[in-house]
């Protein structure tokens, strides 16, 4: 995959952040967290000779499988081809399997960041654990770096998933605004610039970078360069969290990611990476990753062993399978015609917003992911202006639409006229009819 460096530049010799330079970002109890003694001894069962009587593993003769076969397709989607799982491989994927993932999977994923980012796996203290979804380890990510009444920067309008986490953690959301070029890094310089001195800095910033969801907005290569500038200047962690990187539709040129450009800025170590397979190979594998530092990484292994021990071996192998057999050029075709799927549906959703909301809302193009975000226009005559909330919440679903109100996008949770439409399931007749009971729904609000 072609990744275009800064000004066509060769990269720089890398400063790497020690595994000490953590201990300032390392939560309480990622601190506190030792390692499991049994899953810690698991890798030695691997020693030639040696017999192991440590783990209580369940023997798999006596699982009711006795193989998997399963149909999938070739990466251009023209062939159909035959994945079987037998023997000492089925045992294996039946079986309780490392917390950092299935090797051979950890192996690739190692790889896929190396082909799509162009980070060296000799360059820099970078690895990569495999969570339950991507959520599984931004939810994990952020526990190891935050604590109680930390501050955390938040892109705005954000991920509404995310909200919880940073929620449960009781930690103060600052709001980063965001517009069509992503997020705004100049809005990210004046807050940090008006920190107040006796107040401990955010630790970590939170973005989407690739057609946020919910704004569907991705971030030009000035907004990255200068989030990671602010970044080192100000000392805090970028959690990217990236599920739509390989959903990318736009016409710009492909931006590098945070996880590539701190590799071409000389310093790396403050981006933790989260990659999802959710929207290009299946949601209910729940198969994400993370990459990033090896010491936030093993804290993010620590906390998955005292939670849920590791993700399903069966579906990692089933992924293995399929993504070892295409090859990571087999998976950027796959993922193009994903991405090209959903362009498809953009351009039919939006020339039906056109055709049945003219006048009504106002929206900027998505250039990747699944949804569109637009505006209610207030209606100056309507004694409420039209209502967004009452719209969507209330007389929409009434007609049988269902979309969401801006506000859950929101950190502050703050009313807005924005409302949140997904394309990704809906037929072209599906969103003529869905947009028409929308119409309705905003012209009887603008009468309540
Ligand atoms: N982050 C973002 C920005 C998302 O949109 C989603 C899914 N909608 C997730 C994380 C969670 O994805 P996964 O299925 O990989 O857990």
């Amino acid at each position: 995959m072609v990744q275009e460096t800064i000004n066509g530049s060769s990269k720089p010799s890398l400063k790497v952040l020690p595994p000490s330079y953590y201990d300032k970002f390392l939560s309480h109890e990622a601190k506190l967290r030792g390692f499991s003694p049994i899953r810690g001894l698991l890798p030695l069962e691997s020693t030639p000779g040696l017999i192991s009587l440590l783990a209580g593993k369940p023997n798999p003769d006596t699982f009711p499988f006795t193989s998997f076969r399963i149909e999938s397709r070739s990466a251009d989607a023209s062939k159909p081809s035959t994945l079987t799982l037998e023997g000492s491989e089925l045992h294996e994927a039946l079986q309780y399997g490392a917390t950092a993932g299935l090797k051979p999977l950890v192996e690739w994923m190692t790889g896929l960041q190396e082909f799509s980012h162009g980070r060296d796996r000799t360059q820099g203290d970078w690895r990569v654990t495999m969570g339950s979804g991507s959520q599984d380890v931004v939810y994990k990510g952020a526990m190891c770096i935050l604590n109680p009444g930390d501050a955390v920067l938040v892109e705005s309008p954000v991920y509404a998933g995310v909200l919880p986490v940073f929620n449960d953690r009781q930690c103060e959301k600052i709001e980063v605004d965001t517009d069509e070029h992503g997020i705004r890094s100049s809005s990210l310089r004046e807050i940090l610039e008006a920190w107040p001195v006796e107040k401990p800095k955010p630790k970590a910033l939170y973005t989407v970078p690739y057609g946020c969801n919910p704004t569907g907005m991705t971030a030009t290569l000035e907004r990255r360069l200068e989030v990671l500038e602010l970044a080192k200047e100000h000392d805090f962690i970028i959690l990217e969290d990236d599920p739509y990187f390989y959903l990318y539709y736009g016409q710009a040129p492909r931006y590098p990611s945070y996880f590539a450009l701190e590799a071409q800025t000389g310093e790396v170590g403050r981006v933790l990476r989260f990659d999802s397979f959710s929207k290009v190979l299946s949601a209910g594998m729940r198969i994400g990753c993370a990459s990033g530092p090896k010491t936030l990484i093993d804290a993010i292994d620590r906390h998955t062993e005292t939670s849920n021990l590791q993700v399903a071996t069966l579906t990692q192998m089933i992924a293995f399978k399929l993504l070892d057999q295409w090859g990571f050029e087999g998976f950027i075709t796959h993922t193009q015609r994903v991405s090209a799927f959903y362009r498809e549906r953009r351009d039919m959703f939006e020339d039906a917003m056109r055709q049945h909301l003219t006048g009504l809302v106002e929206w900027t193009t998505p250039e990747a992911g699944m949804f569109v975000w637009f505006k209610l226009i207030v209606d100056p005559s309507s004694p409420s202006g039209g209502d967004s909330e009452e719209a969507i919440r209330n007389i929409a679903f009434k007609k049988g639409v269902l979309a969401l109100p801006g506000t859950i996008f929101l950190p502050s949770g703050r009313k807005t006229a924005y409302v949140r439409a997904s394309f990704s399931m809906v037929s072209q007749e599906q969103m003529h009819l869905a947009l028409s009971r929308l119409k309705e729904a905003i012209l009887e609000a603008r009468l309540a």
